[in-house]
């Protein structure tokens, strides 16, 4: 039985990848320190013979016995607030556990995968964005936590490929939105709906004239697995090219969720990019990957998600001082 480690396990992205590898007949070896993630996203794991979950932090030297075939590196918070509120760990995870997680990949000469992210092109001058980008980043802004962990991540890891020879993948994660989302990650899609389910305006921030391309959580997973799975060892973009602009998401949202509620706007968060799109032709022809799932059907099946928690769940709102955010 093949064996893969997965960080980041109990997170949105991170739960999903254990519940692809479970039923493709993997030995799960899930790692969170659960300070984004949450354990009811892999509890029904629990009862498996091959899956197993280790609290554990891994900007901290790993230890794991036995051998591993694979190591996919998902731990990381992930969401403009959090890196607002974390700045710290968000930097140490990329960083020391990605370097540490490296060492790892060589003592069991284990495949590793990294979820790097379109921020590494930060606010682009390129539209859309493709691999050859090398992207317009403030390093010292609120996102810079976030984006130059990243960055050093993918720097670090192509340093192991090509001074170890390590076996390496990097996968740039664009926009993306499912099920298992945290309500209060802050990001656009939950909060709309939060917001609509709680009888509150939805927030835009600035114009709403920027843009994002969102892709559901099922294709994306689908490319990663693909991408582990092939020889392909430069970073590759995954992601849904499908561009709207947030102003026109807020409308879709008020339509999907039947709310009363009005927008309203917020002044725009610094840094904030303003237009994001993939341009997806490398994972198309390495890997023969696109998305599928477009955003009508993707948001009824998010949104059938979020209508089940309970009142207690969605009154869970963390408040930031997001004036530090703000330019
Ligand atoms: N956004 C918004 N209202 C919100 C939350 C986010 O208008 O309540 C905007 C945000 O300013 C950004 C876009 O939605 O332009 C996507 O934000 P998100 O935090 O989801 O992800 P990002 O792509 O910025 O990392």
């Amino acid at each position: 039985m093949k064996r893969v480690l997965i960080t980041g396990a109990a997170g949105f992205l991170g739960s999903h990848l254990c519940d692809l590898f479970v039923k493709e007949g993997y030995h799960v070896i899930a790692m969170d320190n659960l300070i984004t993630g949450r354990l009811k996203n892999i509890e029904h794991l629990f009862p498996l013979e091959n899956f197993e979950f280790h609290n554990h932090d891994v900007s901290k030297f790993v230890h794991v016995p036995g051998k591993l075939d694979y190591i996919l590196h998902f731990a990381s918070p992930a969401s403009p607030i959090d890196y607002l509120k974390i700045p710290i760990q968000t930097l140490k995870v990329g960083s020391l556990g990605t370097h540490n997680l490296l060492g790892l990949a060589r003592v069991k000469n284990a495949r590793m995968l990294i979820a790097s992210t379109s921020e590494v092109y930060g606010d682009p001058e390129v539209h859309p964005q493709n691999e050859e980008y090398w992207g317009n980043v403030d390093p010292i802004g609120p996102r810079g936590v976030y984006d130059e962990a990243k960055r050093f991540q993918e720097a670090m890891t192509m340093a192991y490929h090509r001074f170890h020879n390590l076996d390496t993948r990097i996968v740039r994660i664009f926009n993306t939105y499912g099920p298992r989302m945290r309500l209060n990650d802050g990001r656009v899609l939950p909060a709309f709906i939060g917001q609509a389910l709680r009888g509150e305006d939805l927030t835009v921030f600035g114009d709403g004239k920027q843009t994002r391309s969102f892709c559901y959580v099922d294709d994306l997973i689908e490319g990663i697995y693909r991408l582990l799975h092939s020889d392909y060892t430069n970073p590759v973009n995954i992601g849904n090219p499908d561009e709207i602009t947030i102003g026109e998401f807020a409308e879709e949202i008020i339509k999907l969720t039947g709310t009363n509620q009005k927008v309203i706007y917020k002044p725009l968060p610094l840094n904030d990019p303003k237009k994001r799109r993939p341009d997806i032709t490398k994972a198309k022809a390495i890997l023969d990957w696109e998305p599928k799932i477009a955003r009508s059907e993707g948001l009824n099946l998010t949104y059938d998600y979020f209508k089940k928690l309970s009142k207690e769940e969605l009154s869970e709102v963390d408040h930031y001082d997001f004036e530090k955010f703000i330019n």
